[in-house]
């Protein structure tokens, strides 16, 4: 199969790698779950006022602004508990971003705990995405996902009827 790694498969990457695969092979999560239902309410009411979603190559960015000679891109989510895994997403799509010679810095934005953080892609960040691009790569081409081991993020997932039944 032909697939390009998405910011949503890197943000997966980092919290379960049978969903990597469930997701490229497009297998459809549970729309009705409330955890993707909240994040999609949160998605199209906060930062309203400067939201703009641009959308580059096959990366959707959330949030984009001028901030004195910067470029700064930002990610809205739900909540910081999962902040490694959007810290992931928007470092790759800082590394896309610099692969087309465009020097940004991101912004991850938790609008309902008030909380912000600065994510910049330093050359240790930029192996990393590299690496979990291959890996991810990895991942796909295999034939079936990987094994189903349950973790605490399941209960929150929209696979988990596909992964649990
Ligand atoms: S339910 Fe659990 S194992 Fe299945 S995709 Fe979601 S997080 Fe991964």
């Amino acid at each position: 199969m032909e697939f390009e790694v998405t910011g949503a498969l890197m943000q997966s990457y980092t919290i379960c790698k049978r969903q990597v695969w469930l997701m490229a092979h497009q297998i459809v999560p549970d729309q009705e779950h409330p955890y993707i239902e909240i994040g999609r309410l949160i998605d199209e009411n906060s930062y309203q006022r400067d939201r703009k979603k641009i959308h580059f190559e096959n990366v959707v960015l959330d949030l984009v602004r001028m901030e004195k000679d910067n470029i700064l891109i930002g990610e809205v989510k739900k909540s910081s508990k999962a902040e490694d895994s959007a810290k992931m997403q928007l470092l790759f799509y800082l590394y896309k971003l610099k692969q087309s010679g465009i020097t940004a810095k991101g912004q991850l934005f938790f609008p309902e705990e008030r909380k912000r953080e600065v994510v910049e892609l330093t050359p240790e960040f930029e192996r990393e995405v590299i690496k979990a691009i291959e890996e991810i790569k990895d991942i796909v081409y295999k034939e079936k996902p990987p094994a189903f081991i349950k973790i605490p993020y399941c209960k929150n997932c929209g696979y988990k009827e596909f992964c649990m039944s």
